[in-house]
């Protein structure tokens, strides 16, 4: 029987981001488009997050995921009760309650959560720097409205609270979100412990939305990590990190070594950002490499030489941004000479757009007010490059995406990943020490 083809949201607007089509949710790697899908529920449960609405209805929508091919695919779909006439509307969505019934089947699993619980228990209590745990207790709110039950809630004398919760087998995206939130707003760390793991399978997506807020870090107690624990008489956990393909093989971590980040979800070893950032500096090293001896004429990495200038001028201002004022460009003593002068002659016009936007997504941008700013105002081109079509747009912006891909921006930012360069608001302490990880692509 051939299925009616199912209609699909094909562009969302999202707050702070813009435009987001279907088709770049689906190019996007699994961890962009989660934590888009995380924070998008994050705001509708009430806390801070993302608003994305359907650009055909303007109805509030979310990421849901299907699986296609072993892969889990994510779409946009409207919450229930949206615009039931929107072109894009597919239906009804299944009753939340015949989720949750086929979810908690059986007492099974309930009879082994109250083991595991148990087990942390007795664990915890070996370290001397326990002060009182609980188990399945109200631990109410100093920050919050209402408190929450944590399967296990642990004070440790120096280390502050700690907050434990099992996941198991389907718990919702939604729920997930809730204690997320509740623990981040009350400086409590959250630990959630994966029951029942197999990472030799495919991976369960209520599984993937826990690791990945854990920014790659799955937490499992095993029988490895029971033995370490009262061997070393403190919580260990058995800690599997997330690579391209699967999973590395499992690592024994304590728990009080873990970081610990604004989101109170601890981690091990970041695999979010740090990939990410690797990523985009071997993107940018070989443009740096020749950048580095070009005499200005030449073509640069077969581009023609009003797209060298370019880009060249781009990289100037990000090298500039970064502390290590360069001018590939020009022989011009700064880059402010440097961009009057190529705005002046023409040679940059088509591209004030693209310049003023990268310059205000730098810490430089107060060179928008000085005679840079005149010159991008008074020397544009009527013939402008956009975003969407132009070649030179395009390639700045994965070159350049902490200024120029409103997605990676965006998502560096909520990670407190953003490099130094590309933060526009004045911090006051000295730069490079706000940052991560900085670009260590740009020139030493
Ligand atoms: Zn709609």
């Amino acid at each position: 029987m051939v299925r009616q083809p199912q209609r699909i949201i094909e562009a969302a607007l999202i707050n702070g981001i813009g435009p987001v089509m279907a088709r770049d949710l689906l190019a996007m790697p699994e961890n962009r488009w989660g934590l888009l899908r995380d924070r998008i529920t994050d705001r509708r449960q009430g806390k801070d997050g993302l608003v994305a609405r359907c650009m055909a209805c303007d109805s509030e929508v979310y990421i849901k995921t299907a699986r296609l091919r072993k892969m889990s695919r994510p779409l946009f779909a409207h919450y229930s009760g949206g615009d039931p006439d929107c072109r894009w509307h597919h239906g009804r969505r299944a009753a939340p309650d015949e989720v949750r019934a086929a979810q908690y089947q059986g007492r099974q699993e309930s009879n082994f959560h109250r083991l595991m619980c148990e087990q942390i228990a007795e664990v915890v209590e070996l370290d001397e720097r326990h002060i009182r745990h609980t188990i399945a207790k109200y631990l109410p709110p100093t920050e919050n409205k209402h408190g929450r039950y944590p399967d296990i809630y642990v004070e440790w004398k120096g280390c502050g609270a700690f907050a434990i919760e099992f996941q198991l087998s389907g718990t919702f995206q939604t729920e997930i979100s809730a204690r997320c939130k509740h623990y981040e707003y009350e400086g409590i760390p959250l630990l959630w412990i994966l029951f029942g793991i197999d990472i030799s399978a495919v991976v369960q997506q209520s599984f993937l939305d826990v690791i990945r807020r854990h920014r790659g870090n799955a937490f499992v107690f095993d029988p490895a990590a029971i033995a370490a624990s009262k061997e070393q008489k403190t919580l260990m956990l058995t800690c599997y990190l997330q690579n391209a393909e699967g999973f590395d093989a499992p690592k024994l971590v304590r728990f009080d070594e873990l970081t610990i980040p604004r989101s109170k979800l601890p981690f091990h070893e970041d695999r979010i950002v740090t990939p990410l950032l690797a990523e985009i500096e071997r993107r940018r090293r070989p443009w740096f490499e020749a950048l580095a001896d070009w005499d200005h004429f030449a073509p640069l990495c077969n581009l023609d030489r009003q797209q060298g200038l370019l880009v060249a001028a781009a990289f100037s201002i990000v090298a500039t941004a970064n502390g290590k004022e360069r001018n590939y460009a020009s022989d011009h003593p700064n880059i402010r000479a440097m961009l009057n002068t190529y705005l002046h002659t023409g040679t940059l016009a088509p591209y004030t757009n693209l310049l003023t936007r990268l310059i205000a997504n730098t810490s430089m941008v107060d060179l928008l007010g000085t005679t840079v700013g005149d010159h991008l105002r008074r020397h544009s081109a009527e013939q402008l490059v956009d975003e969407e079509s132009s070649v030179e747009w395009r390639l700045l912006k994965h070159l350049l995406p902490e200024a120029l891909d409103a997605v990676i921006r965006d998502e560096l930012k909520y990670l407190d990943a953003l490099p130094g360069w590309a933060i526009t608001t004045n911090v006051s302490p000295p730069r490079p020490f706000q940052v991560i990880s900085p670009p260590s692509a740009a020139p030493a």
